[in-house]
């Protein structure tokens, strides 16, 4: 390998520029040249490449977002785009590829590199922590921090005017966030997409709460809970459960920036790393993962044909003793 390309694509999270910082460093430290490709897979396809060196990539640690920048290109979904894409390639000398996103990110990855036979190694970028072959993905850790903070400051002003907020939180297939945040922020009950809640059953929860003297509740929803999200469980709590003045706060997107964690810091510099040392081993097609405090791979065709359920049902019944 002489010349690695590295890509961003997919949902942006907060660690991937630490991430590409270690990328480059890595491969530089071992005298391989490397190429930026801008916006994912639509970047490569409209050669919008540049080179790139050590410093290229000064002061990016602490940055969230992505330098690189990221977007979703369905053109590579086909065969014509990939071909396009190959042929920049090859035509800017890349021989290898980094690719730092999600499943989708990963599957592309995949296709591409059964078509043409070019090495890929895949670091997980994304902040809703639901990929398979590691315990972190990059971003998850500031995200979670994000959202805890977010929470505080609504538990604030809930509790000086004994309020019922319902949060939601990001998480369309996942309720990693919604779970830990809403443990580490305290939350009277937790919304997620991998366990029915029945509006009843929080009904009974909140009635408790309130029998309790309560001050404040939050309740916390992940966005892809099959209630349909936090507007719609509010309003129908509020049908039958009218005691506490209520309100909804959407998080969104503020979830999705910010700089990154010590731990997203650490974790994409050490997948960063361990991405092109395996490049350099020969290893290919498979995804960088961090497991019990160790970097391991696991090959793309396993990663992503693996059922991914991370939610920890300790972790949910730990929720609800807290919360008596
Ligand atoms: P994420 O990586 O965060 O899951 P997406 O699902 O949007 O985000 O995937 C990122 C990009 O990966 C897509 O916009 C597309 O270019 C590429 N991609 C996803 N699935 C495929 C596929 N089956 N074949 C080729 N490219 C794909």
């Amino acid at each position: 390998i002489k010349r690695i390309g590295v890509l961003t694509s997919g949902g942006d999270a907060p660690g991937m520029n630490a991430a590409i910082r270690a990328v480059v460093r890595t491969a530089i430290y071992h005298h391989i040249e490397v190429t930026g490709i801008y916006r994912g897979y639509e970047g490569l396809i409209e050669n919008d490449l540049f080179v790139m060196d050590s410093r290229s990539v000064s002061s990016i640690l602490t940055q969230g977002g992505t330098i690189l920048k990221s977007a979703r290109c369905p053109e590579f979904r086909t065969k014509e785009g990939r071909a396009t894409a190959y042929k920049n390639l090859k035509d800017a000398n890349i021989d290898a590829l980094v690719t730092i996103g999600g499943d989708g990110t990963f599957t592309g990855a995949e296709v591409f590199s059964d078509e043409y036979d070019i090495p890929v190694m895949c670091i997980p970028g994304t902040i809703d922590n639901d990929l398979f072959g590691t315990d972190y993905t990059i971003g998850y850790d500031t995200a979670n921090n994000t959202v805890i903070e977010a929470i505080d400051k609504i538990r604030d002003t809930a509790a000086s005017h004994s309020r019922l907020f319902f949060v939601e939180v990001m998480g369309r297939d996942s309720g990693c966030i919604a779970l830990n945040a809403g443990v580490a922020a305290g939350a009277e009950a937790i919304l997620m997409p991998e366990k029915d809640t029945a509006i009843d059953e929080l009904i009974q929860m909140l009635e408790e709460g309130m029998d309790k003297n309560k001050s404040s509740m939050i309740v916390i929803v992940a966005e892809g809970e099959k209630n349909g999200g936090a507007y719609h469980v509010a309003k129908r709590v509020k049908e039958k459960f009218d005691f506490f003045d209520t309100k909804v706060s959407i998080l969104g997107h503020l979830q999705r920036g910010g700089s990154p964690s010590s731990f997203d810091r650490i974790l994409a510099t050490r997948m960063g790393y361990h991405a092109v040392k395996e490049l350099l081993k020969g290893n290919s097609k498979s995804t960088i993962g961090f497991k019990g405090n160790q970097i391991v791979t696991t090959p793309l065709h396993v990663a992503l044909h693996s059922d991914v359920f991370k939610l920890d049902e300790e972790l949910l019944e730990i929720s609800k003793v807290m919360s008596i």
